[in-house]
């Protein structure tokens, strides 16, 4: 090097030996062919090579592939996985690859608050009309799909926010299939180590990695995971380069890091919550406890037949109505405040006062968000902690 501010220009040279033990986090925005051949093979698609990281970075496509590998484990069925900003832009990015003017989507009234408005505010824009139903009525969903219409998607989460109530993964993919319809379902509150869609026929799964996926509250993230490759690899992998809704390789490598302990931490997250629901049920101030793993939820049996154990979400409802709820959240000590899910941490949330305050009373009640409704992501501490901070706080 002739010059010292060309030696300060260039880039530092990659003294690597041996293979690193964790994968290396590849901040990079694009990559340097050997020659003009190479660089010419690869854009021909004759050579596979990485180009620019908006097109795919090679930490992203390292945990997009154990993801893929994770949601289609002893399925029996191969699958394809690209991550995203967010799991908005992965739902977004789906829809703006399945969907055009003039389609229909047939989804849940209890969607995640974000998708539901992506549906009504963003989608809406693009001509796509979003059709709710309850999906857990399945003559409803079966009158509905029998009609000729230009549903073009089934869309649905399950178990769904706030009150667990599930949709029926088999009747439901089979109910679409008959109509050709392709079903995406939003797997963020099981993970595949409770529950893999793909079994029961889903062409796609989508995650929120923000949540239990990563686990430890530090990255943004999403995942698609389909049955499709080649669509994958084509068409949906188009939409991601050319709308930008790709990952960060710092947001995925964090992933990768939460990934490795998953069946430890939702074992832990599904004992816990089981503990802490049945000292709710038998809690004075509490009129109802929402959790899959009690026996008297409505939806017991059928998330036993598709899930391996219930989870960390629950909710339950407190006698008092917002001011109770207020109250307790104000007495609240060892639990965390915080709009999210799925850390390691037991996070705690007032629906009714905090997340839904600006939805209408009406609406809210008629989605299972009463006014004494506190909604819980427990965690993996002790137990004890856990109890012992709720009933202080709710006594
Ligand atoms: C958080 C969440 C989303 C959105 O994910 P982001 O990573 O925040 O964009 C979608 N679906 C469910 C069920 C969620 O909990």
């Amino acid at each position: 090097m002739a010059h010292f501010d060309s030696l300060c220009a260039r880039e530092t040279e990659d003294l690597r030996t041996t293979k690193p033990h964790i994968l290396p986090l590849y901040l990079t925005s694009s990559f340097v062919f050997d020659s003009i051949d190479q660089g010419i093979r690869i854009f021909g698609k004759e050579e596979n090579g990485h180009v620019y990281s908006r097109y795919a970075n090679p930490t992203c496509d390292s945990v997009a592939e154990k993801l893929s590998l994770m949601e289609s484990f002893g399925t029996g069925v191969e699958s394809h996985a690209m991550m995203f900003s967010s799991g908005m832009a992965a739902i977004h990015t789906l829809a703006m690859t399945l969907l055009r003017s003039g389609d229909q989507v047939l989804t849940q009234g209890n969607l995640y608050g974000g998708t539901t408005e992506l549906f009504t505010k963003v989608m809406s824009r693009c001509g796509i009309e979003t059709i709710m139903t309850d999906l857990t009525d399945l003559n409803e969903a079966e009158r509905i799909l029998s009609k000729p219409s230009s549903i073009k998607l089934v869309y649905f989460e399950t178990p769904a926010n706030p009150t667990l109530s599930c949709i029926d993964l088999e009747a439901v993919c089979n109910l679409a299939k008959l109509h050709g319809i392709p079903v995406a379902v939003d797997n963020t509150f099981a993970t595949p180590y409770l529950q893999q869609p793909l079994t029961y026929g889903a062409d796609f799964v989508i995650h929120s990695t923000t949540k239990y996926l990563n686990g430890h509250g530090n990255s943004i993230a999403g995942v698609l995971i389909g049955r499709d490759k080649e669509l994958m690899k084509t068409k949906v992998w188009e939409t991601m380069k050319l709308i930008g809704t790709n990952v960060s390789p710092m947001e995925a490598w964090l992933v990768a890091q939460g990934l490795k302990t998953l069946p430890l931490r939702m074992e832990r997250h599904s004992s816990n919550a089981m503990k802490l629901a049945e000292f709710l049920v038998n809690h004075p101030r509490v009129s109802v406890v929402n959790y899959t793993g009690l026996p008297s939820h409505p939806y017991h049996q059928l998330a036993s037949k598709q899930m391996r154990a219930h989870g960390g979400m629950l909710s339950f409802e407190l006698e008092g109505g917002i001011e109770a709820g207020i109250t307790a959240m104000r007495k609240i000590r060892f639990c965390i405040l915080a709009p999210t899910l799925g850390d390691i941490d037991t996070l705690i949330l007032h629906p009714a006062s905090m997340s839904h305050r600006s939805i209408p009373g009406d609406i809210r009640e008629r989605n299972g968000i009463t006014d004494g409704l506190i909604r819980v992501s427990v965690g993996i501490e002790n137990i004890h902690d856990i109890i012992d901070d709720i009933d202080q706080a709710i006594s």
